[in-house]
């Protein structure tokens, strides 16, 4: 049977929490939002190791806060907890299809807490005025330019499609391109992206194996090179490798068209996956919205817009055709990049909106104080590669890859 303990906080309110004999102590806590450092637990008034006890069912524990911060409240107000502490007169309607929800900083300074409810085609109008919103507020997109979007015949792509057909007489005009590199995808996306390109009226370049090859000068095709790679040299560097040589191609490909604006279908949890990502490595990254990339500038229009959104945005208009394939095997990263991402969808549970403060945060510190890093072009594959820390500019004259494909051997 369950059992009921007591949770307490530094003005002595208690709380009643639930848990199963013989589950960790550890458990409970995660269960119900508490972090483990927030807390000590006591089994019949004796502090006990919460990370190593199980839930005796006779015993009477006590959970206490060591720091006195409002932890209850905040989890009712964040519905983490449900509670009586946060009632209040939020909105509820029959017909929702999503609760946009906020937890920012108010203009004096403090946390302010907010949601709106959308059903079905309200929440179709509102997503695309955000992305809307998003490309003017950052001034993304330059009247009369030319514009390369990156698709990978993915769902993210495809979004990116719908929006930008469906709200262009809302943005700026703009002659826009797409590029699909065939070496890296399955046969299906890229006639996914074939098929794309002619509904939504985008001239479509393919990129193939062997320019891919001669980008690189490779004396062997790409994806022998790659495997030469995972198997010869280190397989967790295989997935870096892929982006290396898909933003080469791109990069080669906007150039020889003449194009020095290039939209990616990162979205808010991607964005902040690498700013997050950046801080635990000590490595910048360039910008929240848009970063340089030598002679490029690379642009985020979906930077406001979450992988949830996006897909309740496709599952609104066309219920049907939003199936994803299985990721290849390559897709598959490493564990750190799996730890980034919850890192990142934690924090938006816990805080909405933590990644647009992330963003602007972010942005001012690249803007006034961050030092990024110094951009080559590479000797050998000619894309812009910035310079690892600890080696002067000097020391590179081409890029990370260039440099492994040619200690294996692979380039002519
Ligand atoms: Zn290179």
């Amino acid at each position: 049977m369950p059992k009921t303990i007591v949770f307490a906080d530094r003005l002595d309110r208690k709380f009643e929490l639930t848990a199963e004999p013989g589950e960790y102590i550890h458990s409970t806590l995660v269960r119900n939002h508490i972090p483990i450092d927030a807390v000590v637990v006591r089994r019949d008034g004796v502090v006990v190791d919460d990370w190593q006890e199980r839930i005796y069912p006779d015993a009477e524990y006590r959970i206490e806060m060591v720091r006195a911060y409002h932890l209850p409240d905040f989890l009712s107000l964040t519905r983490l907890w449900d509670t009586q502490l946060a009632s209040g007169s939020w909105q509820t309607r029959g017909d929702a299809y999503y609760t946009k929800r906020h937890f920012m900083h108010s203009a004096e300074g403090d946390y302010d807490s907010t949601q709106v409810a959308f059903n079905r085609d309200e929440y179709v109008q509102y997503v695309e005025q955000l992305f809307v919103d998003g490309v003017h507020s950052k001034g993304l997109i330059t009247p009369g330019e030319k514009v390369l979007l990156a698709v990978s015949g993915g769902k993210d792509s495809l979004a990116l499609g719908y929006f930008l057909s469906r709200t262009a007489p809302r943005l700026p005009e703009f002659d826009l391109q797409t590029v699909h590199v065939t070496t890296f995808s399955k046969p299906l996306d890229t006639s996914f992206a074939e098929s794309m390109a002619k509904q939504f009226g985008h001239p479509l370049t393919l990129v193939h194996d062997d320019e891919v090859q001669e980008f690189y000068n490779l004396a062997v095709p790409p994806k022998q090179a790659l495997s030469d790679v995972k198997y010869k040299y280190d397989a967790s560097y295989s997935i870096a490798s892929v982006h290396s040589m898909m933003r080469c191609s791109i990069e080669r490909t906007a150039r020889r068209m003449g194009i020095e604006k290039i939209a990616f279908g990162l979205m808010r949890e991607d964005v902040c996956t690498s700013i997050i990502k950046s801080m635990f490595v000590g490595f910048p990254f360039g910008g929240s919205y848009s970063k340089r990339q030598g002679p490029i500038e690379m642009v985020y229009p979906l930077w406001p817009i979450g992988k949830k959104e996006l897909t309740l945005y496709l599952e609104a208009l066309f219920p049907t055709n939003n199936k994803q394939g299985s990721p290849v095997a390559f897709e598959r990263g490493e564990l750190a990049r799996d730890i980034h991402y919850m890192i990142v969808d934690t924090l938006e549970t816990i805080l909405p909106g933590a990644g647009f403060q992330l963003f602007e945060g972010h942005q001012r510190l690249v803007d006034n104080y961050l030092k990024l890093p110094t951009q080559k072009e590479c000797e050998n594959c000619q894309m812009t590669f910035s310079v690892g820390a600890g080696a002067s500019a000097e020391d590179n004259t081409v890029c990370e890859l260039c440099v492994v494909f040619d200690k294996l051997g692979l380039l002519k």
